[in-house]
């Protein structure tokens, strides 16, 4: 069986929109379910439990099958210092809040990450670092705190195991003009390599994604391609329980 699996990233209330509009036209184009990565205090801006609209459309999703990735706790680094100027400033536009965080610092945000999900009913299965970004040793930690799942740009894996399914994850930059134009050339290249070579396809989408015309066209091709060969979609949650 093939999966194709479709990652909607930085939702808050400020994307709220942003990511309800992404799911109705993925839902028209045949994903019927997704991986929604929430962030519940998003640069330390209004926190997502004080968004009840938020709160109920996660709640809505949540309960038609959608996964809620725990993605970070305020996703930005604001207050630490320190990481390589390559990473954190140039990578990332600084928003590898777990690159560096010490376990300790590290389990105290997931906890409140996950007092949030269990106040609302929510499973919390897998958790995703911002900019997938996060020490080797943090597996194991998420492995102790009970989530199935993590993944990185270039693999998903099953934290029960610990085995690794090499994938890497379609993925683009919008900020600029340019860099549009070279993740178009580069996602067009890589899928084609990945419908040769990989039974899993993950598109990892953030909130802007669609409003650009150009990349809006690729990932309509994307979708209706795979689905067409045979990809099933499917949420990260359920490829772990597979
Ligand atoms: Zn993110």
């Amino acid at each position: 069986m093939k999966h194709l699996i479709v990652s909607l990233h930085d939702f808050h209330a400020g994307t709220h929109e942003a990511v309800r509009e992404q799911i109705d036209t993925l839902t028209v184009w045949g994903v019927k379910n997704f991986s929604i990565l929430v962030v519940p205090h998003f640069h330390h801006r209004k926190m997502l439990k004080d968004s009840a609209a938020s709160l109920a459309y996660l709640g809505g999703r949540h309960a038609d099958g959608d996964d809620l990735v725990i993605h970070g706790y305020y996703h930005d680094r604001v207050g630490q210092g320190g990481g390589s100027f390559f990473w954190t400033k140039l990578y990332t536009a600084n928003e590898a809040e777990f690159l560096d965080l010490s376990d300790g610092e590290a389990r105290h945000r997931l906890t409140r990450a996950l007092a949030l999900w269990e106040e609302n009913g929510w499973r919390a299965d897998g958790f995703i670092a911002p900019a997938w970004l996060m020490p080797e040793e943090q597996d194991m930690l998420l492995k102790r705190m009970n989530f199935t799942y993590t993944t990185r740009l270039k693999y998903w894996q099953n934290l029960r195991t610990l085995k690794v399914t090499a994938t890497q994850s379609l993925c683009y930059s919008t900020r600029a003009r340019w860099r549009r134009d070279a993740s178009l050339r580069w996602n067009q290249w890589l899928f084609a390599r990945l419908l040769k070579t990989k039974d899993v396809i993950r598109l990892s989408l953030h909130p802007r994604d669609l409003q650009f015309e150009p990349v809006k066209l690729q990932i309509r091709g994307i979708v209706e391609t795979a689905l067409t060969k045979g990809y099933q979609p499917i949420t990260y949650a359920g490829y772990a329980k597979l």
